[in-house]
């Protein structure tokens, strides 16, 4: 899979823990996912990250073992888990690992304790050890104090830690966690965020994370997946992510951009320096950061990336006068529209700074804030 190095990627040389090679999932004739491939070293967070439908859940159910896969490889530790070519499909409760669900899926009429003694004891522990597991369990998410009460006269946060406790309990060597902070308030799921990444790095275990919250997976991560259509669209670092869209997918899925498209003007542009000429005739200066470029090219600039100012900023590479057609107040940010070259462009900025509709400014950026896409990215 191919991946923009960057030197935040250093990090991403610990051992693999977890290896999906040319992965392929159907349904009946459908094809779910696939072929993906990716890998998860020693106790880092993988998080599998896009819209609904894109195959997040599948690919970690098969991981899980709860799918079957039609193709491909699926290694934990040192041992196959899935392999088509050997016929190999080792069944879930084998694979060393623990599911946290999004429903949490804890039995309501038993008490905490017993749903985090549950694994214990169906992995036949002893008294002694189910006893250990479950008080380190419950300490770990906080819950000790509550090990005696039904679970059905929990919270929804508390509940999600109990779901959390039992996942932890018989110390699995990876944890996979479907959606997990789905069902919490906005609140709590913010605080749940992180004292689940400080947990995973207590732990030091290997998860892999699936969910369509971008702010989730950037906070959470070691590593991104970003998937569409059964298929990755990208991978790397948060930083990288987020700062190197490869795609205009990404550009567009991960935090807001404006898509810039248009001839490259090759007396202009050298080395990583790139002009764009727009349809509308502007130019613009962007920065290929290593990549390729063809003839026409697709810039994203994100829409914080933008500069309004009413004096001329410094410099004259990628200013212009432009007129404020639309500003939405949105409590932190106000979300302004400018007519740009015969199109929109969107610049989110402090709501501190009030622009009035109608009102002459400048627009600035910075060229490398302005990120050449991959020559063989879907156009904009
Ligand atoms: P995500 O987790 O990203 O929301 P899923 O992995 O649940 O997506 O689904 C991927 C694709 O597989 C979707 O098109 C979905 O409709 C399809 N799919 C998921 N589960 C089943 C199933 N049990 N039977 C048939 N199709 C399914």
């Amino acid at each position: 899979m191919q991946t923009q190095a960057q030197p935040q990627d250093k990090e991403i040389q610990a051992e693999t823990e977890i290896e999906v090679r040319d992965l392929e999932i159907r349904y009946g004739a459908v094809a779910a996912v696939g072929p993906v491939s990716f890998s998860v070293p020693k106790g880092k967070q993988l998080t599998l990250l896009g819209p609904s439908g894109c195959g997040k859940s599948t690919t970690l159910r098969a991981i899980a073992g709860l799918e079957k896969p039609a193709a491909g490889v699926i290694k934990i530790g040192d041992r196959n888990m899935y392999s088509s070519a050997e016929n190999l499909n080792i069944p879930a409760e084998d694979r060393g690992l623990s599911m946290v669900f999004q429903s949490y899926a804890i039995w309501p009429h038993m008490t905490v304790y017993d749903n985090v003694a549950y694994g214990l004891k169906v992995r036949r522990k002893n008294r002694e050890e189910i006893d250990a597991g479950v008080k380190r369990a419950l300490a770990l998410v906080q819950m000790e104090a509550y090990a005696s009460r039904p679970a059905s006269q929990l919270s929804g946060g508390q509940q999600q830690r109990v779901a959390l406790a039992r996942a932890c309990a018989f110390s699995p060597e990876v944890l996979l966690f479907d959606e997990p902070l789905s069902n919490l308030d906005a609140k709590l799921r913010g605080d749940m965020r992180i004292e689940l990444r400080e947990l995973q790095h207590s732990l030091g275990v290997t998860s892999i994370y699936v969910t369509h919250d971008l702010e989730e997976a950037l906070a959470m991560s070691d590593c991104i997946v970003v998937m569409n259509k059964g298929r990755i669209e990208q991978s790397g670092t948060p930083y990288e992510i987020y700062n190197y869209p490869r795609t205009a997918f990404v550009a567009d899925f991960v935090g807001s951009s404006n898509l810039i498209s248009g001839t490259v003007r090759e007396d202009l542009s050298s080395g990583n320096d790139v002009v764009i000429e727009t349809q509308g005739g502007e130019l613009i200066h962007g920065n290929t950061h290593g990549r390729k470029r063809g003839s026409q090219a697709t810039l994203s600039v994100r829409t914080v990336h933008l500069q309004l100012s009413s004096q001329r900023p410094a410099g004259d590479r990628n200013v212009w006068q432009v007129t404020i057609a639309r500003s939405v107040f949105l409590g932190d940010l106000s979300e302004i529209h400018v007519e740009w070259g015969g199109r929109k462009l969107i610049i989110r900025r402090s709501a501190l700074d009030r622009m009035e509709e109608g009102q002459q400014v400048f627009l600035s950026v910075d060229p490398n804030r302005c990120v050449l896409l991959e020559d063989d990215a879907p156009a904009a």
